[in-house]
Protein backbone atom coordinates (compact mmCIF):
# COMPACT_ATOMS: atom_id res chain seq x y z
CA UNK A 1 0.00 0.00 0.00
CA UNK A 2 2.84 2.38 0.74
CA UNK A 3 4.59 1.82 -2.06
CA UNK A 4 1.84 2.24 -4.37
CA UNK A 5 1.34 5.82 -2.81
CA UNK A 6 4.92 6.44 -3.77
CA UNK A 7 4.67 5.34 -6.80
CA UNK A 8 1.90 7.31 -7.37
CA UNK A 9 3.43 10.74 -6.03
CA UNK A 10 6.18 9.81 -8.08
CA UNK A 11 4.23 9.70 -11.22
CA UNK A 12 2.78 12.82 -10.68
CA UNK A 13 5.36 14.40 -10.05
CA UNK A 14 7.30 13.65 -12.95
CA UNK A 15 5.14 14.66 -15.00
CA UNK A 16 4.40 18.50 -13.83
CA UNK A 17 0.99 17.42 -12.83
CA UNK A 18 -0.72 19.58 -10.74
CA UNK A 19 -2.19 17.37 -8.39
CA UNK A 20 0.30 15.14 -6.56
CA UNK A 21 -1.71 13.06 -3.65
CA UNK A 22 -1.38 10.25 -1.33
CA UNK A 23 -3.20 8.12 0.37
CA UNK A 24 -1.63 8.59 3.29
CA UNK A 25 -2.19 12.04 3.45
CA UNK A 26 -5.53 11.42 4.52
CA UNK A 27 -4.76 10.30 7.74
CA UNK A 28 -3.25 12.84 8.93
CA UNK A 29 -5.90 15.18 10.03
CA UNK A 30 -9.57 15.28 11.42
CA UNK A 31 -11.67 16.96 8.34
CA UNK A 32 -12.98 20.20 10.21
CA UNK A 33 -16.94 20.32 9.50
CA UNK A 34 -17.28 23.53 10.96
CA UNK A 35 -17.38 26.64 9.79
CA UNK A 36 -15.37 27.88 13.39
CA UNK A 37 -11.83 28.65 12.99
CA UNK A 38 -9.31 26.02 14.77
CA UNK A 39 -6.32 27.90 15.31
CA UNK A 40 -6.90 32.05 15.46
CA UNK A 41 -3.51 32.94 14.60
CA UNK A 42 -3.61 31.49 11.44
CA UNK A 43 -5.02 34.11 8.52
CA UNK A 44 -8.20 33.37 7.02
CA UNK A 45 -8.35 32.94 3.41
CA UNK A 46 -11.66 32.23 1.56
CA UNK A 47 -11.32 31.10 -2.06
CA UNK A 48 -14.72 31.45 -4.22
CA UNK A 49 -14.24 29.45 -7.42
CA UNK A 50 -12.59 25.64 -8.55
CA UNK A 51 -11.99 26.57 -12.19
CA UNK A 52 -8.65 27.45 -13.78
CA UNK A 53 -7.68 30.59 -11.53
CA UNK A 54 -8.92 28.81 -8.19
CA UNK A 55 -7.47 25.45 -8.98
CA UNK A 56 -3.90 26.93 -9.50
CA UNK A 57 -3.92 29.45 -6.46
CA UNK A 58 -4.56 26.22 -4.07
CA UNK A 59 -1.88 23.91 -5.87
CA UNK A 60 0.57 26.08 -4.40
CA UNK A 61 -0.51 27.37 -1.72
CA UNK A 62 1.45 26.97 1.79
CA UNK A 63 -1.49 26.23 4.11
CA UNK A 64 0.60 25.47 7.11
CA UNK A 65 0.13 29.26 8.03
CA UNK A 66 -3.76 29.71 6.71
CA UNK A 67 -7.04 28.53 7.52
CA UNK A 68 -8.23 28.15 3.69
CA UNK A 69 -12.27 27.27 2.73
CA UNK A 70 -12.94 26.99 -0.39
CA UNK A 71 -16.53 27.44 -1.93
CA UNK A 72 -17.86 26.42 -5.54
CA UNK A 73 -21.28 24.96 -6.96
CA UNK A 74 -19.28 21.98 -8.70
CA UNK A 75 -16.76 20.11 -6.85
CA UNK A 76 -14.77 19.52 -9.90
CA UNK A 77 -12.57 21.02 -11.97
CA UNK A 78 -13.15 20.92 -15.57
CA UNK A 79 -10.59 21.27 -17.97
CA UNK A 80 -12.21 23.49 -20.53
CA UNK A 81 -10.22 23.36 -23.24
CA UNK A 82 -11.34 19.78 -24.22
CA UNK A 83 -15.26 20.26 -23.84
CA UNK A 84 -15.67 20.76 -27.20
CA UNK A 85 -15.02 16.89 -27.56
CA UNK A 86 -17.18 16.40 -25.57
CA UNK A 87 -20.04 17.55 -27.41
CA UNK A 88 -19.70 14.80 -30.15
CA UNK A 89 -18.56 12.15 -27.47
CA UNK A 90 -14.55 12.32 -28.76
CA UNK A 91 -13.77 12.38 -25.16
CA UNK A 92 -16.05 11.38 -22.10
CA UNK A 93 -17.78 14.39 -19.92
CA UNK A 94 -16.28 12.24 -16.63
CA UNK A 95 -12.42 12.13 -18.58
CA UNK A 96 -11.84 15.73 -18.15
CA UNK A 97 -12.87 16.24 -14.69
CA UNK A 98 -10.69 15.92 -11.60
CA UNK A 99 -12.56 16.30 -8.17
CA UNK A 100 -12.39 19.30 -6.27
CA UNK A 101 -11.35 17.04 -2.55
CA UNK A 102 -8.60 14.88 -4.71
CA UNK A 103 -7.07 18.12 -5.50
CA UNK A 104 -7.47 19.98 -2.39
CA UNK A 105 -6.21 16.82 -0.05
CA UNK A 106 -3.27 18.48 1.68
CA UNK A 107 -0.44 16.72 3.71
CA UNK A 108 0.72 20.25 5.74
CA UNK A 109 -2.71 21.67 6.94
CA UNK A 110 -6.38 21.17 5.69
CA UNK A 111 -8.28 22.81 3.11
CA UNK A 112 -12.21 23.01 3.87
CA UNK A 113 -14.53 22.45 0.66
CA UNK A 114 -17.67 23.64 0.97
CA UNK A 115 -20.41 22.70 -2.50
CA UNK A 116 -21.91 25.85 -2.57
CA UNK A 117 -22.66 29.11 -4.61
CA UNK A 118 -21.19 32.37 -3.02
CA UNK A 119 -24.46 34.62 -2.93
CA UNK A 120 -23.31 38.02 -1.68
CA UNK A 121 -19.57 39.67 -1.24
CA UNK A 122 -19.74 41.62 1.76
CA UNK A 123 -16.79 43.45 1.33
CA UNK A 124 -17.10 46.47 4.36
CA UNK A 125 -17.57 43.60 6.88
CA UNK A 126 -14.71 40.59 5.17
CA UNK A 127 -18.08 38.58 4.52
CA UNK A 128 -19.56 36.26 2.42
CA UNK A 129 -23.30 34.77 1.87
CA UNK A 130 -23.24 31.31 0.37
CA UNK A 131 -25.95 29.11 -0.40
CA UNK A 132 -25.94 25.10 -1.23
CA UNK A 133 -27.51 24.14 -4.74
CA UNK A 134 -28.32 20.40 -3.78
CA UNK A 135 -31.25 19.16 -3.94
CA UNK A 136 -33.66 17.87 -1.01
CA UNK A 137 -31.23 19.51 1.71
CA UNK A 138 -31.98 18.38 5.23
CA UNK A 139 -31.04 20.83 7.10
CA UNK A 140 -29.75 24.81 7.03
CA UNK A 141 -28.79 25.40 2.95
CA UNK A 142 -27.16 29.33 3.63
CA UNK A 143 -24.08 30.43 5.74
CA UNK A 144 -21.48 33.17 5.91
CA UNK A 145 -17.76 33.02 6.04
CA UNK A 146 -15.80 35.26 7.54
CA UNK A 147 -12.14 36.38 5.83
CA UNK A 148 -9.12 38.16 6.55
CA UNK A 149 -8.30 37.82 2.54
CA UNK A 150 -10.64 36.96 -0.14
CA UNK A 151 -10.02 35.16 -3.44
CA UNK A 152 -12.35 35.78 -6.37
CA UNK A 153 -11.77 33.07 -9.23
CA UNK A 154 -15.66 32.66 -10.14
CA UNK A 155 -15.19 32.93 -13.89
CA UNK A 156 -17.79 35.09 -16.28
CA UNK A 157 -20.95 33.53 -17.71
CA UNK A 158 -22.22 33.39 -21.42
CA UNK A 159 -23.04 36.49 -22.93
CA UNK A 160 -26.01 36.74 -24.54
CA UNK A 161 -25.87 40.67 -25.64
CA UNK A 162 -29.98 40.66 -24.52
CA UNK A 163 -30.35 39.37 -28.26
CA UNK A 164 -33.92 38.04 -27.97
CA UNK A 165 -34.40 34.06 -27.98
CA UNK A 166 -30.88 33.01 -27.16
CA UNK A 167 -31.45 32.20 -23.84
CA UNK A 168 -34.38 30.07 -24.24
CA UNK A 169 -33.66 28.48 -27.99
CA UNK A 170 -29.94 28.41 -27.91
CA UNK A 171 -27.24 25.51 -26.37
CA UNK A 172 -24.38 26.74 -25.31
CA UNK A 173 -21.00 26.01 -24.95
CA UNK A 174 -19.37 27.09 -21.06
CA UNK A 175 -19.76 24.30 -18.71
CA UNK A 176 -19.83 20.36 -18.76
CA UNK A 177 -23.45 19.90 -18.78
CA UNK A 178 -23.95 22.32 -21.65
CA UNK A 179 -20.82 20.06 -23.98
CA UNK A 180 -23.86 17.08 -22.63
CA UNK A 181 -26.93 18.78 -23.38
CA UNK A 182 -25.27 19.59 -27.20
CA UNK A 183 -24.02 16.05 -27.40
CA UNK A 184 -27.77 14.74 -26.89
CA UNK A 185 -29.42 18.01 -28.94
CA UNK A 186 -26.73 16.56 -32.13
CA UNK A 187 -28.31 12.83 -32.26
CA UNK A 188 -31.73 13.87 -31.54
CA UNK A 189 -31.57 16.24 -34.55
CA UNK A 190 -30.40 13.10 -36.40
CA UNK A 191 -33.21 10.65 -35.17
CA UNK A 192 -36.27 13.51 -36.02
CA UNK A 193 -34.55 13.81 -39.37
CA UNK A 194 -34.81 9.90 -40.22
CA UNK A 195 -38.56 9.52 -38.71
CA UNK A 196 -40.97 8.88 -41.24
CA UNK A 197 -43.79 11.41 -42.75
CA UNK A 198 -41.50 14.28 -42.89
CA UNK A 199 -40.97 16.31 -46.32
CA UNK A 200 -37.51 16.67 -47.03
CA UNK A 201 -37.21 20.01 -46.64
CA UNK A 202 -38.65 19.57 -42.58
CA UNK A 203 -35.44 17.01 -42.55
CA UNK A 204 -32.97 19.42 -44.21
CA UNK A 205 -34.27 21.79 -41.11
CA UNK A 206 -33.76 19.34 -38.57
CA UNK A 207 -29.78 18.72 -39.94
CA UNK A 208 -29.10 22.75 -40.12
CA UNK A 209 -26.55 23.47 -37.50
CA UNK A 210 -25.73 26.88 -37.33
CA UNK A 211 -23.17 28.47 -34.57
CA UNK A 212 -23.09 31.75 -33.83
CA UNK A 213 -19.27 33.55 -32.64
CA UNK A 214 -16.16 32.45 -34.88
CA UNK A 215 -13.40 32.58 -32.10
CA UNK A 216 -11.35 29.19 -30.90
CA UNK A 217 -14.35 27.37 -29.35
CA UNK A 218 -17.27 27.77 -32.28
CA UNK A 219 -14.55 27.02 -34.74
CA UNK A 220 -13.06 24.21 -32.97
CA UNK A 221 -17.13 22.80 -32.19
CA UNK A 222 -17.90 23.49 -35.82
CA UNK A 223 -14.64 21.06 -36.61
CA UNK A 224 -15.95 18.23 -34.12
CA UNK A 225 -19.48 18.25 -35.53
CA UNK A 226 -18.03 17.62 -39.36
CA UNK A 227 -16.17 14.96 -38.47
CA UNK A 228 -18.23 13.44 -36.31
CA UNK A 229 -20.59 13.01 -39.02
CA UNK A 230 -18.21 12.26 -41.79
CA UNK A 231 -16.38 10.14 -39.69
CA UNK A 232 -19.29 8.11 -37.41
CA UNK A 233 -23.07 9.67 -38.45
CA UNK A 234 -22.82 9.71 -42.34
CA UNK A 235 -22.61 5.61 -41.66
CA UNK A 236 -25.41 5.36 -39.16
CA UNK A 237 -27.75 7.92 -41.18
CA UNK A 238 -26.89 7.41 -44.85
CA UNK A 239 -30.43 8.31 -46.16
CA UNK A 240 -29.97 11.93 -44.93
CA UNK A 241 -26.14 12.21 -45.75
CA UNK A 242 -27.17 15.01 -48.38
CA UNK A 243 -29.46 17.22 -46.20
CA UNK A 244 -27.00 18.29 -43.21
CA UNK A 245 -25.49 21.65 -43.13
CA UNK A 246 -23.22 23.54 -40.99
CA UNK A 247 -23.31 27.34 -40.99
CA UNK A 248 -21.14 29.82 -38.61
CA UNK A 249 -22.28 33.47 -38.17
CA UNK A 250 -19.26 35.38 -37.04
CA UNK A 251 -19.98 39.35 -36.54
CA UNK A 252 -16.28 40.09 -37.53
CA UNK A 253 -14.64 39.83 -40.95
CA UNK A 254 -12.87 36.87 -39.78
CA UNK A 255 -12.99 33.91 -38.07
CA UNK A 256 -10.42 33.62 -35.56
CA UNK A 257 -9.75 36.99 -36.20
CA UNK A 258 -7.87 36.92 -32.64
CA UNK A 259 -4.89 34.26 -34.28
CA UNK A 260 -2.48 35.54 -37.31
CA UNK A 261 -4.24 36.16 -40.09
CA UNK A 262 -2.49 33.26 -41.77
CA UNK A 263 -4.13 30.82 -39.25
CA UNK A 264 -7.70 32.45 -40.25
CA UNK A 265 -7.25 32.57 -43.79
CA UNK A 266 -6.39 28.65 -43.27
CA UNK A 267 -8.66 28.27 -41.19
CA UNK A 268 -11.45 29.65 -43.66
CA UNK A 269 -10.35 28.39 -46.55
CA UNK A 270 -10.51 24.59 -45.05
CA UNK A 271 -14.02 25.13 -43.75
CA UNK A 272 -14.76 25.94 -47.64
CA UNK A 273 -13.07 22.97 -48.52
CA UNK A 274 -15.73 20.45 -45.76
CA UNK A 275 -18.83 22.30 -46.98
CA UNK A 276 -19.29 24.56 -43.61
CA UNK A 277 -20.65 27.97 -44.41
CA UNK A 278 -19.23 30.95 -42.95
CA UNK A 279 -21.14 33.95 -42.59
CA UNK A 280 -18.90 36.77 -41.89
CA UNK A 281 -20.09 40.27 -41.15
CA UNK A 282 -23.30 39.04 -39.69
CA UNK A 283 -25.41 39.97 -36.55
CA UNK A 284 -27.58 37.81 -35.20
CA UNK A 285 -31.41 39.95 -34.13
CA UNK A 286 -33.59 37.08 -32.63
CA UNK A 287 -33.41 33.83 -32.50
CA UNK A 288 -36.81 31.59 -32.08
CA UNK A 289 -37.49 28.07 -31.79
CA UNK A 290 -37.68 27.79 -35.42
CA UNK A 291 -35.68 30.42 -37.14
CA UNK A 292 -32.76 32.38 -36.63
CA UNK A 293 -32.73 36.00 -37.85
CA UNK A 294 -29.59 38.02 -38.50
CA UNK A 295 -28.61 41.29 -40.29
CA UNK A 296 -25.88 41.44 -42.94
CA UNK A 297 -23.91 44.38 -41.81
CA UNK A 298 -22.61 45.57 -44.93
CA UNK A 299 -25.88 45.28 -47.04
CA UNK A 300 -27.94 45.83 -44.34
CA UNK A 301 -30.30 43.19 -45.28
CA UNK A 302 -32.04 40.92 -42.86
CA UNK A 303 -33.02 37.13 -43.28
CA UNK A 304 -34.49 34.47 -41.62
CA UNK A 305 -32.98 30.94 -41.53
CA UNK A 306 -34.89 27.57 -40.28
CA UNK A 307 -32.44 25.71 -37.73
CA UNK A 308 -32.19 22.57 -36.20
CA UNK A 309 -29.95 23.52 -33.40
CA UNK A 310 -28.31 26.50 -32.37
CA UNK A 311 -25.32 26.70 -30.62
CA UNK A 312 -24.26 30.43 -28.82
CA UNK A 313 -20.53 30.82 -28.53
CA UNK A 314 -19.95 34.48 -28.72
CA UNK A 315 -18.12 35.80 -25.35
CA UNK A 316 -18.32 36.02 -21.33
CA UNK A 317 -19.41 38.87 -19.66
CA UNK A 318 -19.40 38.99 -15.58
CA UNK A 319 -21.88 37.14 -13.45
CA UNK A 320 -24.43 38.40 -11.22
CA UNK A 321 -22.24 38.23 -8.03
CA UNK A 322 -19.34 40.18 -9.40
CA UNK A 323 -21.93 42.81 -11.02
CA UNK A 324 -23.26 43.36 -7.57
CA UNK A 325 -19.88 43.78 -5.86
CA UNK A 326 -18.80 46.37 -8.73
CA UNK A 327 -21.58 48.33 -7.88
CA UNK A 328 -20.91 48.33 -4.03
CA UNK A 329 -17.04 49.03 -4.36
CA UNK A 330 -17.94 51.68 -7.17
CA UNK A 331 -17.10 49.84 -10.11
CA UNK A 332 -20.48 50.01 -11.41
CA UNK A 333 -19.24 51.99 -14.96
CA UNK A 334 -16.65 49.29 -15.60
CA UNK A 335 -17.53 46.99 -17.65
CA UNK A 336 -15.52 43.91 -15.60
CA UNK A 337 -14.15 43.75 -12.21
CA UNK A 338 -11.32 45.53 -12.53
CA UNK A 339 -7.78 45.21 -10.25
CA UNK A 340 -4.37 46.36 -10.25
CA UNK A 341 -0.92 44.25 -10.91
CA UNK A 342 -0.97 42.81 -7.92
CA UNK A 343 -4.34 41.15 -8.57
CA UNK A 344 -6.18 43.26 -5.83
CA UNK A 345 -9.90 44.53 -6.56
CA UNK A 346 -9.23 48.79 -6.85
CA UNK A 347 -10.81 49.72 -3.76
CA UNK A 348 -10.41 46.96 -1.37
CA UNK A 349 -7.67 46.08 0.54
CA UNK A 350 -7.99 42.21 1.13
CA UNK A 351 -9.58 41.21 -1.99
CA UNK A 352 -7.85 39.64 -4.94
CA UNK A 353 -9.60 38.66 -7.81
CA UNK A 354 -8.27 36.45 -10.65
CA UNK A 355 -9.28 35.28 -14.07
CA UNK A 356 -12.08 35.51 -16.31
CA UNK A 357 -14.01 37.25 -13.71
CA UNK A 358 -11.55 40.32 -13.96
CA UNK A 359 -8.87 42.46 -15.49
CA UNK A 360 -6.13 44.18 -14.88
CA UNK A 361 -6.42 47.84 -15.13
CA UNK A 362 -3.30 49.05 -16.45
CA UNK A 363 -4.63 52.75 -16.56
CA UNK A 364 -3.50 52.76 -12.88
CA UNK A 365 0.07 52.03 -13.91
CA UNK A 366 -0.01 56.09 -14.52
CA UNK A 367 -1.26 57.28 -11.53
CA UNK A 368 1.25 55.37 -9.09
CA UNK A 369 3.99 56.73 -11.41
CA UNK A 370 3.01 59.85 -10.65
CA UNK A 371 2.56 59.71 -6.95
CA UNK A 372 5.99 58.14 -6.98
CA UNK A 373 7.30 61.37 -8.45
CA UNK A 374 5.18 63.80 -6.33
CA UNK A 375 6.95 62.17 -3.31
CA UNK A 376 10.72 62.17 -4.89
CA UNK A 377 9.51 65.65 -5.70
CA UNK A 378 9.57 67.38 -1.74
CA UNK A 379 10.42 70.74 -2.85
CA UNK A 380 7.32 70.71 -5.37
CA UNK A 381 9.45 71.76 -8.15
CA UNK A 382 8.86 70.18 -10.92
CA UNK A 383 12.42 68.25 -11.48
CA UNK A 384 14.44 65.92 -10.14
CA UNK A 385 18.29 66.08 -9.96
CA UNK A 386 20.18 63.16 -12.07
CA UNK A 387 20.34 60.67 -9.14
CA UNK A 388 16.99 61.50 -7.71
CA UNK A 389 15.73 60.51 -11.19
CA UNK A 390 17.63 57.41 -11.24
CA UNK A 391 16.24 56.03 -8.10
CA UNK A 392 12.88 56.50 -8.89
CA UNK A 393 13.39 54.94 -12.56
CA UNK A 394 14.74 51.97 -10.51
CA UNK A 395 11.70 51.79 -8.33
CA UNK A 396 9.40 52.14 -11.02
CA UNK A 397 10.89 49.39 -13.12
CA UNK A 398 11.35 47.23 -9.96
CA UNK A 399 7.23 47.55 -9.72
CA UNK A 400 6.62 47.84 -13.26
CA UNK A 401 8.76 45.18 -15.56
CA UNK A 402 6.89 46.58 -18.75
CA UNK A 403 8.48 49.53 -17.71
CA UNK A 404 11.82 48.74 -18.20
CA UNK A 405 10.72 46.71 -21.46
CA UNK A 406 9.73 50.10 -22.82
CA UNK A 407 12.87 51.87 -21.38
CA UNK A 408 15.29 49.46 -23.16
CA UNK A 409 12.98 49.80 -26.79
CA UNK A 410 12.62 51.89 -29.50
CA UNK A 411 11.47 54.91 -26.79
CA UNK A 412 14.94 54.58 -25.24
CA UNK A 413 15.62 58.46 -26.95
CA UNK A 414 13.02 59.97 -25.45
CA UNK A 415 14.59 59.00 -21.88
CA UNK A 416 17.62 59.62 -22.90
CA UNK A 417 17.17 63.39 -24.44
CA UNK A 418 15.74 63.62 -20.96
CA UNK A 419 18.99 63.25 -19.26
CA UNK A 420 21.15 65.48 -21.44
CA UNK A 421 20.75 68.85 -22.87
CA UNK A 422 20.52 69.62 -27.08
CA UNK A 423 24.49 69.67 -26.92
CA UNK A 424 25.10 66.37 -25.43
CA UNK A 425 25.74 67.38 -22.18
CA UNK A 426 24.38 65.57 -19.20
CA UNK A 427 21.70 68.10 -17.08
CA UNK A 428 21.76 68.87 -13.60
CA UNK A 429 18.01 68.47 -13.26
CA UNK A 430 15.57 66.15 -14.86
CA UNK A 431 11.56 67.76 -15.94
CA UNK A 432 9.21 65.35 -14.55
CA UNK A 433 6.32 66.07 -16.77
CA UNK A 434 8.54 65.93 -19.72
CA UNK A 435 9.45 61.92 -18.63
CA UNK A 436 5.84 60.73 -17.91
CA UNK A 437 5.14 62.10 -21.04
CA UNK A 438 7.70 59.80 -22.58
CA UNK A 439 6.02 57.46 -20.73
CA UNK A 440 2.20 57.68 -21.98
CA UNK A 441 2.99 55.45 -24.52
CA UNK A 442 3.32 52.89 -22.39
CA UNK A 443 -0.34 53.46 -21.44
CA UNK A 444 -1.31 53.19 -25.01
CA UNK A 445 0.50 50.04 -25.40
CA UNK A 446 -1.24 48.59 -22.89
CA UNK A 447 -4.02 45.45 -23.91
CA UNK A 448 -6.40 43.93 -21.65
CA UNK A 449 -5.07 40.22 -21.09
CA UNK A 450 -7.73 37.17 -22.90
CA UNK A 451 -9.86 35.61 -21.11
CA UNK A 452 -7.97 32.12 -21.40
CA UNK A 453 -6.74 29.18 -18.50
CA UNK A 454 -3.44 30.32 -19.51
CA UNK A 455 -4.13 33.73 -17.55
CA UNK A 456 -6.22 32.55 -15.28
CA UNK A 457 -3.64 29.61 -14.17
CA UNK A 458 -1.02 31.89 -14.59
CA UNK A 459 -2.73 33.94 -11.64
CA UNK A 460 -3.26 31.69 -9.71
CA UNK A 461 0.17 30.53 -9.18
CA UNK A 462 1.73 33.74 -9.14
CA UNK A 463 -0.93 35.14 -6.47
CA UNK A 464 -0.04 31.97 -4.44
CA UNK A 465 3.53 32.56 -4.41
CA UNK A 466 3.00 36.43 -2.95
CA UNK A 467 0.73 35.15 -0.17
CA UNK A 468 3.37 32.63 1.06
CA UNK A 469 5.83 34.68 0.80
CA UNK A 470 3.81 37.33 2.83
CA UNK A 471 5.33 36.53 6.29
CA UNK A 472 8.56 36.56 5.18
CA UNK A 473 8.29 40.12 3.57
CA UNK A 474 6.67 41.03 7.13
CA UNK A 475 9.95 39.50 9.01
CA UNK A 476 12.24 41.00 6.62
CA UNK A 477 11.36 44.72 5.56
CA UNK A 478 15.44 45.90 6.27
CA UNK A 479 16.10 42.29 4.43
CA UNK A 480 17.14 42.40 0.23
CA UNK A 481 15.89 44.71 -1.83
CA UNK A 482 13.08 42.24 -2.55
CA UNK A 483 11.68 42.17 0.63
CA UNK A 484 12.54 45.45 1.08
CA UNK A 485 8.65 47.54 0.64
CA UNK A 486 5.80 46.91 2.57
CA UNK A 487 2.20 46.34 1.08
CA UNK A 488 1.53 45.08 -1.98
CA UNK A 489 4.84 46.47 -3.35
CA UNK A 490 6.66 43.95 -1.56
CA UNK A 491 5.76 41.73 -4.45
CA UNK A 492 6.43 42.16 -8.52
CA UNK A 493 3.62 42.58 -10.45
CA UNK A 494 2.19 39.96 -12.23
CA UNK A 495 3.59 39.60 -15.51
CA UNK A 496 1.97 37.34 -17.92
CA UNK A 497 4.00 34.66 -20.11
CA UNK A 498 2.01 33.80 -23.92
CA UNK A 499 2.81 30.37 -24.66
CA UNK A 500 0.61 30.32 -27.48
CA UNK A 501 -2.77 29.15 -28.81
CA UNK A 502 -3.84 25.94 -30.60
CA UNK A 503 -7.03 26.14 -32.90
CA UNK A 504 -8.33 22.31 -33.50
CA UNK A 505 -10.01 22.13 -37.00
CA UNK A 506 -10.85 18.87 -37.56
CA UNK A 507 -9.72 16.37 -40.25
CA UNK A 508 -7.13 15.24 -37.57
CA UNK A 509 -5.44 19.30 -38.95
CA UNK A 510 -5.02 22.63 -36.39
CA UNK A 511 -3.19 25.62 -36.29
CA UNK A 512 -1.20 26.88 -33.70
CA UNK A 513 0.29 30.41 -32.88
CA UNK A 514 3.38 29.78 -30.72
CA UNK A 515 5.88 32.80 -29.25
CA UNK A 516 8.43 34.56 -31.60
CA UNK A 517 5.36 34.60 -34.30
CA UNK A 518 5.99 31.25 -35.04
CA UNK A 519 2.78 29.58 -36.78
CA UNK A 520 2.37 26.10 -37.60
CA UNK A 521 -0.49 24.39 -39.29
CA UNK A 522 -1.55 20.89 -40.40
CA UNK A 523 -1.45 17.60 -39.50
CA UNK A 524 1.90 17.72 -37.47
CA UNK A 525 0.43 20.48 -35.59
CA UNK A 526 -2.85 18.51 -34.57
CA UNK A 527 0.10 15.71 -33.21
CA UNK A 528 1.28 18.30 -31.12
CA UNK A 529 -2.13 19.65 -29.70
CA UNK A 530 -2.32 15.46 -28.83
CA UNK A 531 0.58 15.83 -26.89
CA UNK A 532 0.02 19.34 -25.24
CA UNK A 533 -3.56 18.37 -24.42
CA UNK A 534 -1.97 14.76 -22.95
CA UNK A 535 0.66 16.57 -21.25
CA UNK A 536 -1.56 19.00 -19.16
CA UNK A 537 -3.90 17.22 -18.19
CA UNK A 538 -4.64 18.28 -13.93
CA UNK A 539 -3.76 14.50 -12.84
CA UNK A 540 -2.74 11.26 -14.27
CA UNK A 541 -6.20 10.02 -13.68
CA UNK A 542 -7.94 12.26 -16.34
CA UNK A 543 -4.55 11.95 -18.43
CA UNK A 544 -5.23 8.07 -18.93
CA UNK A 545 -8.38 8.49 -19.54
CA UNK A 546 -8.09 11.51 -21.93
CA UNK A 547 -6.01 9.39 -24.14
CA UNK A 548 -7.47 5.70 -23.72
CA UNK A 549 -11.07 8.32 -25.12
CA UNK A 550 -8.90 9.23 -28.47
CA UNK A 551 -7.49 5.57 -28.67
CA UNK A 552 -10.75 4.56 -28.38
CA UNK A 553 -12.18 6.83 -31.14
CA UNK A 554 -9.43 5.62 -33.08
CA UNK A 555 -10.69 1.96 -33.08
CA UNK A 556 -13.89 2.07 -32.79
CA UNK A 557 -15.13 5.87 -33.81
CA UNK A 558 -17.51 7.95 -31.63
CA UNK A 559 -20.45 6.66 -29.99
CA UNK A 560 -23.66 7.90 -31.44
CA UNK A 561 -26.44 6.98 -28.53
CA UNK A 562 -28.39 9.64 -26.96
CA UNK A 563 -28.37 8.61 -23.18
P1 LIG B 1 -13.64 29.00 -14.55
O1 LIG B 1 -12.65 27.99 -15.01
O2 LIG B 1 -14.89 29.18 -15.34
O3 LIG B 1 -14.02 28.66 -13.06
C1 LIG B 1 -14.96 29.40 -12.33
C2 LIG B 1 -15.27 28.66 -11.05
O4 LIG B 1 -16.09 29.47 -10.22
C3 LIG B 1 -16.04 27.37 -11.27
O5 LIG B 1 -15.55 26.39 -10.39
C4 LIG B 1 -17.47 27.74 -10.91
O6 LIG B 1 -18.21 26.63 -10.49
C5 LIG B 1 -17.20 28.70 -9.77
N1 LIG B 1 -18.30 29.63 -9.49
C6 LIG B 1 -19.17 30.20 -10.36
N2 LIG B 1 -20.03 30.98 -9.69
C7 LIG B 1 -19.69 30.92 -8.38
C8 LIG B 1 -20.22 31.51 -7.19
N3 LIG B 1 -21.26 32.33 -7.24
N4 LIG B 1 -19.62 31.20 -6.02
C9 LIG B 1 -18.57 30.37 -5.97
N5 LIG B 1 -18.04 29.79 -7.06
C10 LIG B 1 -18.59 30.07 -8.25
N6 LIG B 1 -8.57 28.78 -22.55
C11 LIG B 1 -7.35 28.45 -23.01
O7 LIG B 1 -6.36 29.02 -22.52
N7 LIG B 1 -7.18 27.51 -23.97
C12 LIG B 1 -8.22 26.84 -24.52
O8 LIG B 1 -8.05 25.98 -25.38
C13 LIG B 1 -9.53 27.15 -24.05
N8 LIG B 1 -10.60 26.51 -24.55
C14 LIG B 1 -11.84 26.77 -24.04
C15 LIG B 1 -12.93 26.05 -24.52
C16 LIG B 1 -14.20 26.28 -24.02
C17 LIG B 1 -15.36 25.51 -24.53
C18 LIG B 1 -14.37 27.25 -23.00
C19 LIG B 1 -15.75 27.51 -22.43
C20 LIG B 1 -13.31 27.97 -22.53
C21 LIG B 1 -12.03 27.74 -23.04
N9 LIG B 1 -10.91 28.46 -22.58
C22 LIG B 1 -9.66 28.15 -23.04
C23 LIG B 1 -11.08 29.56 -21.62
C24 LIG B 1 -10.87 29.06 -20.21
O9 LIG B 1 -11.69 27.97 -19.94
C25 LIG B 1 -11.21 30.16 -19.22
O10 LIG B 1 -10.47 31.30 -19.52
C26 LIG B 1 -10.89 29.68 -17.81
O11 LIG B 1 -11.78 28.65 -17.46
C27 LIG B 1 -11.01 30.82 -16.80
O12 LIG B 1 -10.72 30.30 -15.53
P2 LIG B 1 -11.47 30.83 -14.24
O13 LIG B 1 -10.89 30.09 -13.09
O14 LIG B 1 -11.45 32.30 -14.23
O15 LIG B 1 -12.99 30.44 -14.46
Amino acid sequence: HASSSKLLVLLSLSAGSFVAYSDSQAETSTPNLDLAQKDPKKKRIVVLGTGWAGTSFLKDLDISSCDVQVVSPRNYFAFTPLLPSVTCGTVEARSIVEPVRNIVKKRNGEIRFWEAECLKIDAANNRVMCRSNIENLVGNREFSLEYDYLVVAVGAQVNTFNTPGVKENCYFLKEVEDAQKIRAGVIDCFEKAVLPGLSEEERRTNLHFVIVGGGPTGVEFAAELHDFFQEDLVKLYPMVKDLVKITMVQSGDHILNMFDERISSFAERKFQRDGIEVLTGCRVLDVSEKAITMKNKAKGETSSVPHGLVVWSTGVGPRPLVRDFMEQIGQRKQRILATDEWLRVKGCENVYALGDCATIDQRKIMEDISAIFKAADKDNSGTLTVKEFQDVIEDIVIRYPQVDLYLKSKHLMDVTDLLRDPEGRERDEVDIEGFKLALSHVDSQMKSLPATAQVAAQQGAYLSHCFNRMEQCAENPEGPRRFRSTGRHAFRPFQYKHFGQFAPLGGEQAAAELPGDWVSMGHSTQWLWYSVYASKQVSWRTRVLVVSDWTRRFIFGRDSSRI
